[in-house]
């Protein structure tokens, strides 16, 4: 058996020691006879997973207690709607930053339930740069501010929580969520699909400041209400047992890893070598994002010819390095390098780059 380096935007790249005791334990988890997969979501030995896996993420992200952990289904799209059913009040106005592909969805979702406005947007930028703060049209009265702090298509990342005065802060971490420690008591909300840096799809983690919550859209489906999941530990109906499990094994990786320190140098790292190979290239491959804004997470780039690209990809392929064509609206190449993509992947695709390179320069 061969394991590639896996670069997939999403689904991705899973710890390789998870995987290894997923399979391990598969058919007889802690001596039950049965897998995981096969139990309630109420037995004692499952909700043993979900009670340390809250707690394991509240360390992880040194969660204030006034925050309730979620882990819910849906993905981060139908936090889309969830964040505004539950937190617009009966102005119904809230603030969007525009600043890529999610952002708009995000925008677009919200629309449907109240009068969102677009703050600011990077579209005068090409999308390839974060507006400045200083430029944000914010009403002091909006319900919240939605930010997107990692566009994963094009890797437009903010590498500070921006400030918006008392109005609570929500953001999509999708592609950003435990790549390094945050302050959590800036946000009022964090939300983000699981299938990124957290486990497999299926699962979405919601952080959210208690009094934000009990005032759901009475017209609302019951299960999109954060109140009522609160009240249930996430389990308003049958929680998503597997991709939850695998998550909280995640979540132990990483606190074997040394904790959000260690992972955020070795994110850092791992781009900045990424970086170093395009910016050194001289004009063979390109990455267009603003430097100050330049993703850890997902780093995009052009070939000096978009002709090049379907045999940069094949050769890529060729060698084991996967999941590297940018996004259909994009383009060209996207190395997505989440957690558990490890450094020596991100070596062995700059120095696939460097050779295919020299042979096509
Ligand atoms: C991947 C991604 C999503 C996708 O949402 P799902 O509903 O989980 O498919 C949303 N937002 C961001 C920032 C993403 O990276």
């Amino acid at each position: 058996m061969s394991r590639v380096f896996n670069f997939s935007a999403g689904p991705s790249a899973l710890p390789l020691p998870v995987l290894e005791q997923v399979q391990a334990e598969l058919l007889d988890w802690r001596g039950l006879g049965t897998s995981v997969m096969e139990v309630s979501h109420r037995s004692k030995e499952f909700l043993a997973v979900a009670e340390q896996s809250e707690a394991d993420l509240r360390t992880l992200l040194k969660v204030p207690d006034e925050y309730s952990v979620l882990f819910l289904q849906g993905g981060a799209q139908m936090q889309f709607s969830m964040v505004p059913l539950n937190l617009l009040d009966e102005r119904k106005r809230a603030d969007y930053i525009d600043t890529g592909y999610w952002s708009r969805l995000a925008v677009e979702e919200a629309r449907r339930y109240g009068e969102i406005s677009v703050a600011a947007s990077s579209v005068g930028l090409g999308d390839m740069a974060i507006p400045p703060r200083e430029t944000w049209q914010l009403d002091p009265q909006a319900s919240y501010v939605h930010y997107t702090p990692n566009e994963t298509l094009t890797g437009v990342e903010f590498h500070e929580v921006p400030d918006v005065g008392s109005v609570p802060l929500v953001a999509d971490m999708s592609s950003t969520i435990l790549s390094r420690p945050i302050d959590v008591s800036r946000f009022g909300l964090i939300y983000a699909g699981a299938q990124k840096n957290v486990g497999p799809a299926g699962l979405t983690v919601v952080i959210v400041r208690r009094d934000l919550t009990g005032r759901c859209s009475p017209g609302a489906p019951k299960l999109f209400d954060y109140k009522r999941q609160i009240d249930a530990g996430s389990m308003a109906n049958t929680a998503p047992t597997f991709s939850w499990y695998v998550a909280a094994l995640v979540l132990k990786w990483l606190l074997g890893m040394g904790g959000l320190e260690v992972l955020a140098e070795m994110n850092r790292r791992k781009s900045e070598t990424l970086y170093r190979c395009i910016d050194d290239s001289e004009g063979f491959y390109t990455n267009r994002v603003s430097p100050g804004c330049r993703s850890w997470m997902n780093v995009s780039f052009h070939l000096v010819s978009p002709e090049l690209d379907s045999s940069f990809l094949a050769g890529a392929e060729a060698e084991g390095l996967i999941g590297l064509k940018g996004h259909r609206a994009v383009g060209g190449v996207r190395a997505s390098i989440y957690n558990a993509v490890p450094e020596r992947a991100v070596d062995a695709l700059v120095d696939y780059m460097m050779r295919f390179r020299t042979r096509h320069g």
